[in-house]
């Protein structure tokens, strides 16, 4: 394996991470390698790409680190979570600039508190298959390089499970929860520190403290508005997952909507709803407001500083508006205006009535075929006339509506065929999911599940 390393993390404060390197897996074997990302990443793999992977040998320049972090999970501060099963095996430099890679369900690190640090099968698959699809999407998000199997068996409440390790790349894994777990600490030292670098991977104009708040806010209410189109649940919304750079990250028990209903939760843990899919924006300008505390250590006039990031995250709300109104009048091909939203809310109101299908319906206005969907809803005629005369430009709505995403229940039938030794479904789901906006040939991706296909639930990522 060859790339160009250059891992600035690891030259950060000694706080900051410990010394880590990837535990060995006893039988490393290939499933799924992405040679098109490599590529974009400078990264040269030879056949043993495997054993680089698993985390069974380590590629000369990669400096493995373990970091440090906190985090809000459910509302409940936890002071310290960390990489507990995760190696950050460095950085590399390449076409596309500067990204992490990681290696995930590495094996036991100093944070890992009573986790095996290991990983199965199923989150493995998902999160490879889910993240690019997201990618493909045009979601900011981390991205999978590839998928090894362990050949260890691992446990958990299902049963024993065939082992996993994913490889996956972010542009940072910087965390709200990081800045959070210094602050806790009253370490402006490694605050400082952690600031530059984030200003440095992702927000290079910013150059203040207040500048970088506003962007990370900025960010991330465009992510959340960009979720919010597609009908996508992160579910986990915890400080530890929410980026600092605004981009989707930590997979779990995030799901795409099949039929809309505006308060869905998938997670078996959400008990609350607290991360259902309308609530996402709350908990996001929540998290940001826990950004924003944490970033308070480092400026000068704290109580001047208080009441100018309290501003800066009650700003969240119209920049989420703004960007959910722009997303909205895409997906229906018209310009953002007040009328363009009062027909956004009315389509969503009749969509959630009749429980229509999220992806199918949106999907349904750019192939004119928005009848067999909502044909049923007394609304629907009346809605499609004043649709038809504000005048949609019917041809960019494909662009924007995709045709197929990663459902549940296929993603749990790839994984039970995963777990049997069958890849197939892993690699069809893979091939059509990256072109989410072309007509798909086989029916059953584009189809909303069965009855008895439908998945109420999903899980943690462990
Ligand atoms: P997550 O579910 O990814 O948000 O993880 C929350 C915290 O639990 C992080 O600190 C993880 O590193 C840790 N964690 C999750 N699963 C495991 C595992 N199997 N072994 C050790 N630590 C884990
Ligand atoms: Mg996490």
């Amino acid at each position: 394996m060859q790339a160009n390393w250059n891992n600035s993390y690891a030259a950060l404060p000694a706080q900051m991470f410990t010394r880590q390197a990837p535990v060995p897996v006893a039988a490393p074997k290939a499933l799924m390698l992405n040679a098109e990302h490599a590529e974009e990443l400078g990264i040269t793999f030879g056949e043993d790409w495997p054993l680089f992977m698993a985390g069974n040998q380590i590629p000369q320049g990669a400096d493995p680190i373990a970091q440090a972090y906190a985090g809000h999970q459910f509302g409940h501060w936890n002071p310290q979570l960390g990489d507990g099963r995760a190696v950050l095996l460095g950085e590399v430099i390449g076409p596309q600039g500067r990204f992490d890679i990681q290696l995930k369900g590495a094996g036991r690190t100093a944070w890992s508190r009573n986790g095996d640090g290991r990983a199965w099968y199923g989150p493995v698959l998902r999160e490879y298959l889910i993240s690019e699809a997201m990618h493909a999407l045009g979601i900011p998000t981390t991205r999978a390089l590839a998928a090894v199997a362990t050949g260890e068996t691992i446990l958990r409440e299902q049963g024993p499970l065939p082992g996993a390790v994913i490889c996956r790349t972010a542009s940072s894994h910087i965390r709200v929860g990081t800045f959070q777990y210094f602050a806790a600490r009253d370490d402006t030292q490694a605050l400082e520190a952690l600031l530059q670098q984030a200003i440095e991977r992702h927000y290079q104009k910013a150059q203040t403290v207040e500048q970088f708040l506003s962007a990370a806010v900025a960010t991330q209410a465009r992510l959340v508005a960009q979720w919010m189109g597609l009908g996508f649940i992160h579910g986990v919304m915890n400080t530890d997952n929410s980026h600092v750079g605004g981009i989707t990250i930590d997979y779990g028990p995030c799901a795409f909507m099949d039929e809309f209903v505006p308060m869905k939760t998938f997670s078996s843990i959400d008990r609350q709803g607290r991360y259902a899919y309308g609530n996402q924006p709350n908990l996001a300008a929540w998290n940001m407001a826990q950004l924003a505390t944490a970033l308070l250590p480092l400026t000068e006039d704290r109580e001047a500083s208080i009441a100018r990031f309290t501003e800066i995250v009650q700003g969240f709300g119209d920049i989420f508006d703004r960007e959910y109104a722009a997303v909205f009048a895409r997906k229906i091909g018209l310009t953002p205006s007040k009328e363009t939203g009062v027909l956004v809310d009315g389509l969503l109101r009749m969509m959630a009535n009749i429980g229509a299908d999220y992806t199918l319906c949106f999907r349904a206005l750019a192939t004119g075929e928005s009848h067999a969907h909502l044909g049923a809803h007394p609304d629907f005629a009346d809605w499609h006339a004043r649709w038809q005369a504000a005048g949609p430009t019917q041809g960019a709505l494909a662009q924007v509506n995709p045709a197929i995403i990663p459902r549940n229940h296929l993603m749990e039938a790839m994984i039970s065929e995963a777990v049997a030794g069958d890849m197939q479904l892993f690699h069809v789901l893979h091939e059509a999911l990256k072109a989410p906006f072309s007509h798909c040939d086989t029916p059953r991706f584009n189809a909303p599940p069965d009855p008895q296909e439908v998945v109420t639930q999903t899980f943690c990522g462990t």
